[in-house]
């Protein structure tokens, strides 16, 4: 009993330390400050489980990072076994054993081409750094490419938070504030087909969309350097996932026009789209890739942009030629991060994740299906195991519910206190489920998210949001 209160007391003072001290990632505090917040203290497999006990499905992978489960015993084994080594040291100039060896691992697993990896410790710094490269591999390559300083980008692109990374972004929820501090970037549309731009269906449409990338590339290619896309699906726009032969299509129209070919494969690396990269599903070899969220298995912030040889070699030369790559962060390399993303990628190999993944991916298909007789679900879509069920008021004319509604908000609260973690974005409830996860407990996941889909967007009419979020 007293141990009981104890803790309570305990976490009565996380609970307000959370709300006083904190300032969350993309969370509006002044909403969050007056809820209760969940805290989380432990994870094993697909789940969580908070300060109070609770159990959770990771329905969300932790934000897209978690792949073989919370607590994969041979990760952890190695994070524990290199820092009973050393725990950082420095890249600049000096070698350590872990960075080497994932280098040769992430080469034999990347899109063929690739030969040089450079590490960096986000997704967004390792677009960055692909942006950064691109710039200066035409600033050496001759001096007839001196002008290919340009990036081309699609409407609905995530690529990160940084200044370079939302350059190239195209989210205006995100991005628009910060418009005068971004440099310009040609934008191609992206197809989306659910609100086609051009009122097209696929396949009848001949992938029209990429007409829109060509018109740029024809006309300015000798001013851009690099076009960047997340390869198959934009993620933080809405799972929008690309009808086939787009993503090989751009490629093309890059070769076509001496453009560099950028994929940003930190959501839909690491298995996330039932192959190891989204790029293998149409066969593409990107100039540039960068990787970071499922790299260390959802562990230690890590991330690369891989480069091929041609790429690579533009930046050598005598020191005094200054051709460097003056780039580089502190924990560059990171020897603990490093080797729990060799662990990672040996447990690919050992378990037979891609393989084993497959009938997952299947089933949850099969679940979907049920949400497409809703009356509130506009689209499904799914990309292996990446989800996006975009939620309208009016699904004839795919009428957007009003934003002060919050309807994403309230399925995630009603899926929450059902025992699942999910996230969405905007009004698309996302399903991201670790690659791990068990066949029973993909199928609670499923069974949570769709009751609370239907529960909250078949009440007559919704209440206001409650202050008091979920727990209190
Ligand atoms: C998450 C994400 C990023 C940014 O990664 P961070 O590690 O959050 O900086 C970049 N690109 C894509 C496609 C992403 O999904």
């Amino acid at each position: 009993m007293e141990k009981q209160r104890r803790s309570t007391a305990a976490h009565k003072r996380l609970r307000h330390l959370d709300t006083t001290c904190l300032w969350h990632p993309f969370t509006q505090m002044q909403d969050y400050s007056c809820s209760e917040p969940l805290i989380i203290e432990r994870g094993q497999g697909s789940f969580l489980y908070d300060i109070d006990g609770n159990a959770y499905i990771d329905g969300i992978s932790s934000l897209w990072v978690t792949v073989h489960g919370h607590r994969k015993r041979q990760i952890d084994e190695a994070i524990i076994s290199q820092v009973g080594k050393i725990c950082h040291s420095t890249m600049l100039g000096i070698a350590n054993i872990p960075a080497i060896e994932l280098a040769e691992k992430l080469l034999r697993i990347a899109p063929k081409g690739l030969a040089k990896v450079f590490y960096s410790d986000s997704g967004s710094t390792a677009v960055e750094i692909a942006l950064k490269i691109a710039f200066q591999y035409w600033q050496q390559k001759s001096p007839a490419t001196k002008k290919k300083k340009k990036f081309v980008a699609l409407t609905n692109a995530y690529h990160g938070d940084t200044v370079g990374s939302v350059s190239v972004g195209g989210i205006d929820l995100f991005h628009k504030v910060y418009r005068p501090l971004l440099f310009k970037t040609f934008r191609a549309e992206s197809p989306y087909c659910y609100r086609c731009p051009y009122k097209k269906t696929h396949p009848s449409c001949k992938l029209h969309c990429l007409h829109s990338l060509e018109e740029i590339l024809r006309r300015h290619h000798g001013e851009i350097a690099a076009f960047v896309i997340e390869p198959l699906v934009q993620g933080a726009a809405g799972m929008l996932v690309f009808p086939k032969g787009y993503v090989a299509g751009a490629r093309a129209l890059c070769s076509r026009y001496n453009v560099l070919f950028i994929a940003d494969e930190v959501a839909t690396g690491f298995g996330r789209t039932g192959a190891m990269f989204a790029c293998e599903h149409e066969n593409v070899r990107p100039d540039l890739m960068a990787i970071a969220k499922g790299i260390t298995g959802g562990t230690l912030p890590l991330a690369a942009t891989l480069a091929t040889d041609e790429v690579y070699s533009a930046f050598l030369g005598d020191v005094q030629e200054c051709k460097t790559f003056y780039h580089g962060h502190t924990y560059t390399g990171n020897p603990v991060a490093c080797a729990a993303a060799c662990a990672n990628i040996d447990i690919f190999r050992k378990e037979k994740v891609l393989a084993r993944l497959q009938p997952k991916i299947r089933q949850l298909r099969r679940r979907l299906e049920e949400l497409k007789g809703l009356q509130h679900v506009g689209q499904v879509r799914q990309c292996g195991f990446m989800v996006g069920i975009e939620l309208v008021a009016d699904r004839k004319i795919k009428k957007p519910y009003p934003v002060h509604k919050r309807i994403g908000h309230r399925v995630i609260l009603e899926a929450r206190k059902n025992g699942v973690i999910i996230r969405p974005l905007g009004d698309v409830i996302v399903l991201m489920p670790p690659l791990a996860i068990r066949a029973q407990e993909l199928d609670t996941l499923c069974d949570v998210v769709f009751a609370a889909i239907k529960t909250v967007t078949e009440q007559p009419s919704l209440p206001a949001v409650k202050k008091t979020c979920f727990a209190g």
